[in-house]
Parts: structure tokens; sequence; C-alpha cells
């Protein structure tokens, strides 16, 4: 059977925050019989932007995580609402706008803080996955037709699908250690989530400093080489995808004609920029001469 699914790729998403304005055009001071009480002006975001920068200068990026309900498919609200929130067949995680008025305690419930209290309705309130436009026929919400880089993707796909696609695009959902199976997935969440280790390679010749490309940068830990790559125009190499607060991390560069730098990295706390690092010409046997 289909199933609705979102997927969110977090190396397109640009901070527009369109997706949010949509959001509120859709459901502020619009009342969606059975399915959802008018969202406040104020102080509800059922989409709303988390930001994460890393690394330091002049080695840095900054990565924007959408986040919203994720229409778990064992989700904490449903089990703690006696029937107020509930899961519909198409995988679209409700909350009743009539059974679950005076449910404060719902806000609770949800390990993503993704329930919001609507003080004049009093009800608890969350995304909808625009369920009112899906059964008019829509293939979209209006989050994922607002956005202006294909940020947001809808999908409507089995189980079996679906799990070819997390496959071949690398997927991952958002705090997988919470246990409640989310619909909503990430695409490159390792923008926002691991670390990454990086460098500039110089070197200077008869008082010129120039940066290195084509240097070769390996990444080793503990004694083994778990990556490679070359330094780009700039001397620039990165390794990223590193899980924070790992170690015992050695980088190597090399370039033919220079000398070769070892750099350790003890703890992987954060995302390391290891600043200039500067190779010396060896001397030739042409050049002694
Ligand atoms: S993200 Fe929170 S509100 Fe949404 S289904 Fe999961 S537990 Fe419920
Ligand atoms: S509309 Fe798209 S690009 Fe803009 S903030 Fe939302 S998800 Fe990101």
């Amino acid at each position: 059977m289909k199933k609705w699914r979102l997927i969110i790729d977090v190396g397109s998403c640009q901070d527009c925050n369109n997706c949010l304005m949509a959001c509120k055009d859709e459901h502020m001071d619009n009342n969606w019989p059975g399915y959802s009480l008018p969202q406040p002006r104020h102080g509800h975001r059922w989409i709303d932007v988390a930001r994460s920068a890393r690394g330091q200068f002049p080695l840095i990026d900054v990565a924007y995580v959408p986040r919203m309900c994720m229409h778990c498919d064992d989700a904490p609200c449903v089990k703690a609402s006696s029937g107020a929130v509930y899961k519909r067949p198409d995988g679209i995680v409700l909350i009743d706008p009539e059974t679950s008025k005076g449910r404060r305690d719902l806000v609770d419930s949800c390990p993503y803080g993704s329930i919001g209290w609507n003080e004049a309705e009093n009800v608890p309130q969350k995304c909808t996955f625009c369920a009112h436009l899906i059964d008019a026929g829509w293939k979209q919400t209006r989050c994922s037709q607002a956005c202006p880089t294909g940020a947001l993707r809808v999908e409507y796909v089995t189980d079996a699908q679906f799990a070819g696609i997390v496959k071949k695009d690398g997927l991952e959902p958002l705090h997988p250690e919470y246990g409640t199976r989310p619909r909503v997935y990430y695409k490159n969440l390792y923008r926002y989530a691991k670390c990454f280790i990086a460098g500039s390679v110089a070197a200077e010749k008869a008082g010129v400093v120039d940066c290195v490309s084509g240097a070769k940068s390996r990444l080793l830990q503990s004694g083994k080489r778990i990556g490679e790559t070359v330094t780009d125009t700039y001397g620039d190499f990165r390794f990223d995808n590193l899980e924070p607060g790992t170690s015992d991390y050695v980088v190597e560069v090399e370039s033919p004609g220079r000398d070769k730098k070892t750099i350790a990295v003890d703890v992987l706390s954060t995302s390391k920029n290891l600043g200039t690092i500067w190779l010396s010409q060896v001397s030739t046997e042409t050049e002694v001469r």
C-alpha cells in the first residue's frame, strides 16, 4: 500500500522560510473541519528551520534543517492520547481538533517538540501534512509546493519503494535514537549532524606564496587509512561525515617536490579547520648545482 513520505535535502535548503510562510498562509485564521483549527498568529511554527555552523574561518559552512512533525509510525503522541491523536492508513498522523480539546499534556508527548499549545482554541496542534489538501487530490503539501530550491519532496510510495529511495539517496531520519520510526527522512544530514576536518595547503617559492592544488591528502584513524582526496584550486581539502566525539586522527599531506606534513587531531569534538599547512620545497640535484 502506498503512503505519504517527505524527503528533506539539507544540502538544498537556503533558509528562505518560504515553507514557513506558506504554512502560515494555509493554516493561520483558517479552520479545516476535521483536520485542524486555525493556527495561532504567534508562537507556532509547524515547520521550522534549525541552523548549524561548522568549522572555523575561513573554512566554514552552514546547514539549514527544516523540522516538523515526523508523522512517526510508532508515535508516542498517539500512544499518549487515548485516541485524540491517530495515524491514518496513508501514514499521516493527525490530532483530532475536537477530542483533543484541553489535552495540554500532549505537548510533552512528542520527543521532537513538534506539538504546540493553542491557548485561544484550547487544543494541541502540529503539522497536518496538509491532509485537507491531500484528501482533495493535491500531491503536495503547501510547504513543499512553496519551496523554491526543491529541498522538500513529497513521495507517495510503498514502504518497499521508499527503502529503495533511502538506499539510492543515502537518506536518514533525524534522531533515530528516539525509536519512533519517522516518515520524514533527510538527505545530506551529515552537514548538520557530523563533523569535518579541513585545511589549506600552501608553499613558498622564490618569495612567492601560492596555494598548492592537487596535493594528496590522507586521513588515518588509529593508523588505518579512512579517506583520501586531493586539494582543490585553492589548496583546500576536506574530510566530511565524521562522527563527533571520535578520536585518534592523523592527516597526511604531500605534493611532488615538496616535503610531507603530518598533523594529529586527538579528539574531534567539533569540526576542525587545521589552518594553512606549509609545504617546503625539497632540494633537487639540479637546484643544488
Ligand atoms: S513527530 Fe511528534 S507529534 Fe509528530 S508523530 Fe512523531 S511523536 Fe507525534
Ligand atoms: S522553503 Fe525550502 S529552501 Fe526555503 S527554508 Fe523552507 S525548505 Fe528551506
